[in-house]
Formats: structure tokens, C-alpha cells, sequence
């Protein structure tokens, strides 16, 4: 397929006004055809008004019809083919076998999400019947469900540039609310942006959807994304990306008149803790498992372990040697772009040059551009409570060990966290108690806490939560993977005494739909 450079607003594809984006490989910092002139104000304004106009009726189109578009989106980026995941190699520097898979995650998700709006749970119908002869009040008829909020922005992630961008998680689960999207493609990987935006804008038009429930911007120095983002008719946004970039656009949208929801997905280090029995008696397996998780695309996923934290002693000390042996014959990666090249640079720097942080180990070296070169450090526990900065996120492969005096400065480095997105425990059963000891904690700092498993991976379900306290994300009562993040794009709106001409499908006393409803308190059987 060939790329045009150009912005997709509707079905339109229009030539930018500003200055133009140019994808860039990172494994050799040569510059990829075509440029992406950027967008304007009256670009954003153009693709809100549109969105604006689709709303109300795609938030009301059947059950059927959005699981069908989902699917259809699937289809059409499984029908680009070698296209998208060649040029998503070049943009990205990541290999063929992790793209391929991520395409097949990007492509499962909006199919899972199809079969939960085909479900209908998400409408979370609850009917509390009249009742005229309630003493001493009569008792009015309450319907209640929920419906889209409005069209929603979403900023593309630059590090799994299928699966969190054009048509990734905050899309699928926007566009299953029944909320049209806008998406700021992210300026690393414009092409293979063009490429899934084009599938989306197919799908819209083989469904006969009206054209505003999709548009893609490019536009780079930040005047896209805050138009976007103050614009009036979105009503709300998803992001990841940068704790600098997450807060401020949060702070954007809070500052408006009226201010909108906004999921930011930023900065997490997610601490592993290694349990005295679990190191004792597998410390070396254990080494092995961390640095493989560490490594794993160099590093650049939210979820990479950059903390361990552990009693000291002989077991603490082996686990350390056999990592080192590890990460030493760690061959270098390309990073994503040359900015997140500088930026992890710029981590390993201040790691390195800590008075009260000792270098482990690096991996190795690397002869082309933007190689991540893996690092692993250790501290003190009393160092690291002292020093707020060593819970920067170093975002690559980098990891910090904190060696703890005793259980009691464990629990004291796990009460001194910011918000995580994970936290992992390495335990054997006679660790029970310690675990118990902690686990109240970790509640209280992070979205998923697992045990004898690694932060890398995450499963897209129904059960999963992708989220946590800040700076992890802005909003630590949802998730943005997994089927539970569609309720972020979703409000309650609660009918009463509306006649039975006037209320929804989803609320009439026959259930044409078939949901499962809360009937007065009880839920009904699904037919
Ligand atoms: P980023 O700089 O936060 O950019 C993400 C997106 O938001 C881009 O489209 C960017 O637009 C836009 N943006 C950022 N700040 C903005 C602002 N103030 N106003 C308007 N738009 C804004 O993230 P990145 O480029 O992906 O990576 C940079 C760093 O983010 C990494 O080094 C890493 O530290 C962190 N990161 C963390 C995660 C995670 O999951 N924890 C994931 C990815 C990145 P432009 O195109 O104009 O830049």
C-alpha cells in the first residue's frame, strides 16, 4: 500500500498545513518516505465537528453493528499484511516475531471487545419497577444505563505501535462505548499510523457509519494534542506516554471549563520482591527469569521490573552474581527512537554518577545508532528512602536493587512507593507470612500484584487491570487493558416514569435485547 503523507479526517484524506513529521529508523537514523505534513487548528476543529455530529447516532447504533465494525477494523489491518509489520519495523527498530504478535494482540482485542458489546453488560441495566401502592410514598419507575460519553481523544503510544496506538486499546474500547475517536497519531511512526488509520476509516465506510466516528492527526510541538484535548465536544481522552507529557495534558483538561475525564498511562517502575525462601532456594532460576523480563524489548514497556527489592545475605549476594553473569551477556537493542535514546542516556547517567549507587553490571555495547546498552545497579534501603529521585522511571532496560537490613526495611521501602502499575512477589510457601506482612501495602500502591511471575506480558482479559495509583496513571479506578476499560468512556443515566415509547431498548419491560438486568434488585436470567 502507499503512503500519502496525508491527515485522515472523515473520509477525507487532506494534505497538512504545518510543519511535517518525518519517521526516522532508528536503527540507522536514516529518514523514511513520505513526510507527514502536520495538522492545523482548523484541522482538529474540523474532525471535532465531525465527531460532534456523529455522536448521537453511532452511540445508538445496535449491539450488532458495533461488534461488526470492531471486527471489520480487525479484518482490514489483517489485510494490509507484510506492509504493516515492515514498516512498523522500520519506524521502530522492534523485531518482525514481536510485531507480528502484537498485530495479533492489536486484532484479538477488538474482537473481544466486539463480543462484549455484543454482551451488553457493559450497559449495566438496573430497573427498579414503580410501585404506586408503596406506603407511606408511592415508589416512581428508575431505569437506569449507560451510554457514551462523547468522542474521546487518544494520544498514540510510541512503544507497541499497533496495540496502544491507531486502533489499540483506548481506541477499541472508546469506539465499544459508542464513542466516535480522534487520534493524535504518535510522531515516531506516522506510516504504519497511515496505514492502520486507513483500515479504521475502510471499516467505517463498509459499515455505513457516519464518517466523524474516526479521524487521525499528525503534528508534532504539541499544538495538535492541546487543541485537541481543550476542544469542547471531546468529552474525553486516553494517553500513554511521559509523566511530564501524561500530567501536563491532565492538568489541560482539568483547567477547562468543563472539565473531561483524563486517562494518562505514565510512569511506573515495578518493584519485584524476593522472599527469603524463594531466594535461598531458587535465587539463581530467579536471576535468569528477572533479567530475561528486564531485557525484554529493551526494556521499553511500562511494565519492565526497575526495582528489586530483597534482605541482604549470602542468598541476596548469589542471586546478584548469577544476574550479573546474565545481564553482561545481554546483546545490545535498538531503542525506539533517538529521544528515548537520550532520555534512558540521561537515566543511566545519574545512576551511574549517584555517590550511594553501585554498578552492577551493563550489558553489552552496540555499533549502530540508539543501542540500549542494559544496565542493573544496587543501593541501600536508608539511600534509597533518603533520595526521592532513585524512583525515577529509567525507561529501557534498567533495574535497581535496594538491599534491605531486615523485613521490617522492606516494608519500609514498600510503604515509600509511588503508584505502580504492578508489583511482583517472589515467594515459596513458607514465605506466607511475609507475604501477608506486605500485601496490604501493595493494595494500596499498585493495580496488579502477582506472584512468582514477571510484570512483562500483559494478558488481555476481563479480569485484568492495567492501571494504578499516580504517577502509574491519572486515574486509579479503571484500566486501559482488558474488556474492563470500556467503562471509561461510558456514564449512568437514570429514566424515570418515562413512558414505554419514549425508553431505550435496553430498559423495556419485554427485554428485547436479552440482557442480564438487575430487576428490582434481582438479576435476571439471560435469554
Ligand atoms: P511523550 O513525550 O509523553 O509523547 C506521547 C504523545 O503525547 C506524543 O504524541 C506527544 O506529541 C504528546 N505530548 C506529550 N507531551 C505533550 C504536551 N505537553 N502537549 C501536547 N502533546 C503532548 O512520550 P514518548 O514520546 O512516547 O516517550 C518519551 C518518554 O515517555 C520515554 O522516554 C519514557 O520515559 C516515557 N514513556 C513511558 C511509557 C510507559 O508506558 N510508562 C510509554 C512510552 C513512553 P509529540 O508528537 O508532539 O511529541
Amino acid at each position: 500500500m502507499t503512503l500519502t503523507g496525508e491527515l485522515l479526517i472523515g473520509q477525507r484524506a487532506v494534505t497538512g498545513t504545518q510543519a511535517a513529521i518525518e519517521a526516522v529508523n532508528p536503527a540507522t537514523d536514516e529518514k523514511l518516505e513520505p513526510a507527514y505534513a502536520g495538522g492545523s487548528k482548523a484541522d482538529v476543529e474540523q474532525a471535532c465537528a465531525l465527531a460532534w455530529e456523529a455522536f448521537d447516532s453511532y452511540r445508538e447504533t445496535s449491539l450488532e453493528a458495533r461488534a461488526i465494525f470492531l471486527e471489520t477494523i480487525a479484518d482490514e489491518i489483517e489485510a494490509i499484511g507484510d506492509d504493516l509489520i515492515e514498516r512498523a519495523m522500520a519506524e521502530t527498530g522492534l523485531p518482525q516475531a514481536r510485531l507480528t504478535g502484537e498485530r495479533g494482540r492489536t486484532c484479538g482485542q477488538l474482537r473481544l471487545f466486539a463480543k462484549v458489546v455484543r454482551a451488553g453488560e457493559w450497559l449495566d441495566v438496573r430497573i427498579d419497577p414503580a410501585q404506586p401502592e408503596r406506603q407511606p410514598m408511592p415508589r416512581v419507575d428508575l431505569r437506569q444505563r449507560h451510554i457514551a460519553l462523547g468522542p474521546v481523544a487518544v494520544f498514540g503510544a510510541s512503544n507497541f505501535p499497533l496495540a496502544f496506538s491507531v486502533a489499540g486499546g483506548d481506541t477499541a474500547s472508546a469506539l465499544a462505548a459508542g464513542c466516535p475517536v480522534i487520534v493524535k497519531a504518535h510522531s515516531a511512526h506516522p506510516g504504519t499510523s497511515e496505514l492502520v488509520g486507513r483500515a479504521v476509516q475502510k471499516a467505517v465506510k463498509s459499515c455505513n457509519l457516519p464518517e466523524g466516528v474516526f479521524s487521525l492527526l499528525f503534528g508534532s510541538g504539541r499544538e495538535i494534542g492541546q487543541a485537541l484535548v481543550l476542544d469542547p465536544r471531546i468529552k474525553a481522552a486516553g494517553f500513554t506516554g511521559s509523566r511530564s507529557g501524561g500530567t501536563a495534558l491532565w492538568k489541560l483538561a482539568q483547567g477547562r471549563p468543563e472539565p473531561i475525564p483524563f486517562y494518562a498511562e505514565m510512569s511506573s517502575i515495578n518493584p519485584v520482591f524476593l522472599l527469603p525462601s524463594a531466594l535461598g532456594t531458587r535465587g539463581e532460576e530467579i536471576a535468569w527469569g528477572f533479567i530475561a523480563s528486564l531485557n525484554m524489548g529493551a526494556g521499553q514497556f511500562c511494565t519492565s521490573p526497575g526495582l528489586v527489592i530483597a534482605e541482604k545475605g549470602p542468598a541476596l549476594d548469589s542471586f546478584i552474581q548469577t544476574a550479573r553473569d546474565a545481564l553482561q551477556e545481554s546483546a545490545s537493542q535498538t531503542m525506539l527512537t533517538s529521544g528515548i535514546f537520550e532520555a534512558y542516556q540521561q537515566g543511566i547517567s545519574k545512576l551511574t554518577q549517584h555517590g550511594q549507587v553501585q554498578e552492577i553490571a551493563r550489558g553489552k555495547t552496540g555499533d549502530t545508532p540508539n543501542q540500549c546498552q542494559a544496565g542493573l545497579f544496587m543501593t541501600k534501603a536508608a539511600d534509597f528512602l533518603a533520595d526521592e529521585t532513585l524512583q525515577e522511571e529509567v525507561f529501557g532496560s534498567s533495574s535497581l536493587i535496594i538491599e534491605c537490613a531486615n523485613a521490617s526495611e522492606v516494608a519500609q521501602v514498600a510503604e515509600h512507593l509511588e503508584g505502580q502499575l504492578t508489583a511482583t512477589l517472589q515467594m515459596e510457601d513458607a514465605d506466607v507470612d511475609v507475604a501477608r506482612q506486605l500485601l496490604p501495602i501493595l493494595e494500596r500502591k499498585a493495580g496488579r500484584i502477582m506472584v512468582n511471575g514477571w510484570p512483562t506480558g500483559v494478558e488481555v482479559g476481563h479480569a485484568m487491570v492495567h492501571g494504578g495509583p499516580f504517577p502509574a496513571t491519572s486515574d486509579s479506578r479503571t484500566t486501559s487493558v482488558g474488556t474492563a476499560a470500556v467503562y471509561r468512556f461510558l456514564r449512568p443515566v437514570c429514566y424515570q416514569d418515562l413512558p414505554a415509547a419514549l425508553l431505550p431498548e435496553a430498559l423495556k419491560d419485554n427485554n428485547p435485547l436479552g440482557l442480564s438486568r438487575l430487576y428490582d434488585g434481582q438479576r435476571e436470567a439471560v435469554r
